[in-house]
């Protein structure tokens, strides 16, 4: 049956419990999955937890006892795409490449560029969505550090969002030579899946991610709100443009709930104009600006959901009450700033896979596994 509630109107809500259910009881399956940074501040919501609640540890263990063979996090992928994506910024800014440059981390919105306005297909990043970069990782680098035939590797995403069911079936993104993300589950559906194992959720340990996809920065947490993508690009790109260290890495201008605002950041005497839009409307509005010429930015974030993924249309209803949205977005933040690093590109694990395996941002291989491209689309 189909549900029709994620904002981009066309998108539908197909379950894949029963496929996700059959991979981790084949024996001959390594099924791995990866938790978005919104999914573990909502979760909780679902077994009787305040809005808000960071329930990192219990997510981990309740996935352990469901039978995924590792437990990862998209937030790992999160850091990658900050690499790539700021380098992206770095080479458009420097070289007269075109700006503004728009992240592209929400299939809800991409799609909608690509239907609505196709004329500016060269605007968004080519960096994968972090999902999208997970997969093709996990089928590659990771199946060659475990010893894996990639062709039984299955990859399960737990996200927010509905768009991401679709994004995950695009013909386009099979660059590790298979589906490089084969299921995706919501939020809700992961609480559905944990109740119907009879699993104790409150009572559950907190535990750790795996490694070597489990190692995030605060930067990754978050992309789970509207602004986050734009601040944790900023981080790394100040650092990069300037040659020296980001003392204070909380870009308040960037933060805030209005649905479109404008940021002005100082990157050593350049001022660098970051156009910043959530819920579609806001969005189109924002789009409708920058082509008449009213408004002029170098990088625009841009989410679907009221709120950024802390508001996805897969994630626990909240029933139009922005306050649990808030408080949701003050978890991610608080998990941001409790990190111990909170910059992509110090993550040890993200040094590890470029030293290991991709060479550098933007290295043909890093192209191949972590770009992808847009295409005019007709509405189905
Ligand atoms: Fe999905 Fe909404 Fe997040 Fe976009 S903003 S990735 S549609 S949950």
């Amino acid at each position: 049956q189909c549900v029709a509630v994620c904002p981009t109107g066309a998108l539908v809500e197909r379950s894949y419990i029963d496929q996700v259910w059959d991979v981790i009881e084949d024996p001959k399956k390594h099924v791995v999955v990866q938790t978005a940074p919104a999914v573990r501040v909502a979760i909780g919501e679902e077994f009787g937890y305040e809005p808000g609640t960071i329930s990192t540890g219990k997510l981990v263990a309740a996935l352990r006892v469901l039978g995924f063979d590792k437990v990862f996090d998209t937030n790992f992928a999160a850091d990658l795409t900050i690499m790539e994506e700021a380098s992206e910024f770095k080479e458009r800014l420097e070289n007269g490449g075109y700006l503004p440059m728009l992240t592209s981390c929400c299939p809800g919105w991409v799609k909608f560029l690509e239907h609505q306005f196709p004329n500016l297909l060269e605007m968004p990043s080519s960096a994968k969505s972090p999902q999208q970069m997970f997969g093709a990782i996990a089928k590659t680098y990771y199946a060659q550090k475990a010893g894996i035939d990639p062709k039984d590797i299955v990859v399960v995403s737990i996200m927010p969002c509905l768009a991401k069911k679709y994004e995950a079936n695009r013909e386009e993104l099979r660059d590790s030579g298979y589906q490089d993300v084969d299921y995706v589950i919501t939020t809700r559906e992961l609480a559905d899946m944990i109740r119907e194992s009879g699993i104790n959720f409150q009572n559950l340990p907190e535990e750790e991610y795996d490694s070597p996809l489990g190692e995030s920065t605060g930067a990754a947490d978050i992309f789970g709100r509207t602004g986050g993508v734009a601040e944790a690009a900023l981080r790394t790109a100040y650092e990069w443009i300037t040659g020296e260290e980001l003392k204070n890495v909380d870009f308040e201008a960037v933060r805030g709930y209005e649905g479109v605002r404008i940021a002005e950041v100082d990157i050593k005497g350049t001022t660098v104009r970051v156009g910043i839009a959530h819920g579609l409307g806001n969005v189109r509005k924002l789009l409708e600006d920058i082509q008449e010429g009213k408004i002029e930015v170098h990088m625009i974030e841009v989410m679907a959901c009221p709120g950024g993924c802390v508001g996805g249309g897969g994630q626990p209803y909240h029933h139009g009450d922005f306050n649990i949205i808030k408080k949701r977005t003050e978890a991610i933040n608080k998990i941001d700033r409790n990190k111990p690093i909170r910059k992509s590109h110090e993550n040890p694990a993200i040094k590890k896979i470029y030293e290991e395996f991709l060479g550098k941002p933007l290295s043909e291989k890093s192209h191949h596994l972590l770009h992808t491209e847009y295409f005019e689309r007709e509405w189905l």
